[in-house]
């Protein structure tokens, strides 16, 4: 059984695909870091973020057992991620391992931008989870002040805004939500709400 869940930043996606591959007793993989963590090698290396014949090769014998570091979080790490993103030899590296993670038994979740159009387009449920980009930017804001940073709110919007149009903009699979995606518009709903929604889908999802 594979849970594909996509959409944008700071929609909320990764605690709900945690939450549900808690609830289902699934395999999780967040697949955004993954990226990340090409982009931190990358930059640890010394090398620019453009280098992409380094940024490949990082890609490509990226140690997944390094992939729970708290250092990935931070936002720095996040914009390089997308960067490093766009370039197509290192989707194409990250490939295999998610979706050999994916058919780990019973059950994988995985969430990223393009897991239910490229990595899992066979997935057995597909949800696009959303928001709008000021909701987002003021749970992204919150979330920085509770960890002490001094970023403003119209920083963290515009961010954000940035992000998305990378993200959904760039040729190499771009996030997209697949045709076949039930779209969980978060905007006005709590995590237990959209928690709650999501394992609706699914179950209507795998009982058809
Ligand atoms: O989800 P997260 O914010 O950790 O992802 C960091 C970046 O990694 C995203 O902005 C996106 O560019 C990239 N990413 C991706 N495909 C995925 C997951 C993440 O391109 N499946």
């Amino acid at each position: 059984m594979i849970i594909a869940i996509d959409g944008p930043a700071a929609s909320g996606k990764g605690t709900l695909a945690r939450m549900i591959a808690r609830h289902f007793g699934f395999a999780y993989l967040d697949t955004g870091a993954l990226y990340r963590a090409v982009a931190r090698d990358t930059l640890a290396g010394g090398f620019g973020l453009d280098d992409t014949a380094a940024v490949v090769s990082i890609a490509r014998s990226l140690d997944p057992a390094t992939l729970d570091d708290d250092g990935l979080r931070c936002p720095g790490v996040g914009e390089a991620a997308s960067r490093i993103a766009g370039i197509p030899e290192v989707r194409a590296a990250l490939l295999a391992y998610q979706r050999h993670f994916a058919k780990t038994p019973p059950g994988a979740v995985l969430d990223g931008r393009d897991i239910g159009t490229v990595v899992c387009p066979d997935a057995d449920a597909k949800i696009f989870v959303t928001a709008t980009a000021d909701v987002r930017a003021r749970r992204r804001f919150l979330e920085r002040q509770r960890q002490g940073e001094d970023a403003t709110y119209e920083q963290v919007l515009d961010l954000i805004r940035n992000r998305d149009a990378r993200d959904s903009e760039r040729g190499s699979s771009p996030m997209k939500r697949a045709d076949d995606a039930d779209l969980l518009d978060t905007t006005e709903m709590g995590i237990q709400a959209a928690f709650d929604a999501a394992v609706g889908l699914i179950k209507r999802k795998i009982s058809q």
